[in-house]
């Protein structure tokens, strides 16, 4: 099936299942581990050692498919399983803490081959950048807007410190709407991991997932996602295209 017959589809998916008229992006909300930066293989390291260092048994897997809660939630779900009760706020801060340590030992994730190029699409054709993520990793955070030339300014941000609820739950999708003052309809999203695409389609934004790690494109489908790209190169490549389709969409 050609490309375009691809995006025609996914635009009339989306509007038939959100009830809206129409999908005018005027913002794009973006993740930013596994998405923009190819930082996930160095979370799940980090996450090991914390967990071995606590005698809390955890696996790889784990981690990714957890990929896109905040730190405090993992945490939580990691002592209801291993320990038999929640972990206290003291315990999260502590144990967030280390594997914050643990991440920052390792040296900078690169970024995503192609994130740069997505991220400057969007912007050239009018839509503000948003980033919208579950980390409140300041190693990354601290440099996440000079590394996307200026595309993520504090006031275009919402991370773990900005939520009560983080993903699956839509509100850092929501928060990131109203910090970028559009509506649904007037929102991508671009994620990698299952539980951020399920925040993201639940919020109502046009979700876009792309494959990026160990994670599979059924998986990312299975929860949601409006389009799967296979790579973030295809993403960046396809991208044009699908702002045009969005844009000009007819039933
Ligand atoms: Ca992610």
């Amino acid at each position: 099936m050609h490309m375009n017959h691809i995006f025609h589809k996914a635009v009339s998916a989306y509007l038939q299942r959100t009830g809206y008229k129409r999908l005018a992006p005027a913002a794009a909300l973006i993740d930013m581990d596994g998405t923009l930066y190819d930082s996930m293989p160095r979370h799940a390291r980090a996450w090991m050692a914390m967990c071995a260092e606590n005698h809390l048994q955890c696996s790889e897997e784990e981690i990714f498919m957890s990929e896109g809660m905040t730190g405090a939630a993992t945490i939580d779900r990691l002592f209801l399983r291993c320990r038999g009760r929640h972990a206290t706020e003291q315990e999260k801060k502590e144990l967030y803490a280390r594997k914050s340590e643990f991440f920052a030992a390792q040296p900078a994730a690169p970024l995503m081959p192609g994130a740069l190029e997505m991220v400057d699409i969007f912007r050239s054709h009018g839509i503000n950048t948003v980033l919208v993520t579950g980390s409140g990793q300041l190693s990354l955070l601290e440099k996440v807007n000079s590394d996307f030339n200026g595309a993520f300014p504090d006031s275009m941000r919402v991370t773990a410190l900005d939520v009560s609820q983080g993903k699956p739950h839509p509100e850092p999708f929501l928060m990131g709407m109203s910090k970028a003052s559009v509506c649904p309809w007037q929102a991508i999203a671009v994620e990698n991991a299952p539980l951020g695409v399920q925040a993201a389609a639940a919020s109502g934004a046009f979700t876009i997932a792309v494959v990026t790690g160990p994670i599979k494109k059924q998986a990312l489908a299975d929860a949601g996602a409006d389009i799967v790209f296979n790579s973030m190169p295809e993403c960046k490549q396809s991208l044009p295209d699908l702002l045009y389709s969005m844009n000009n969409h007819q039933n």
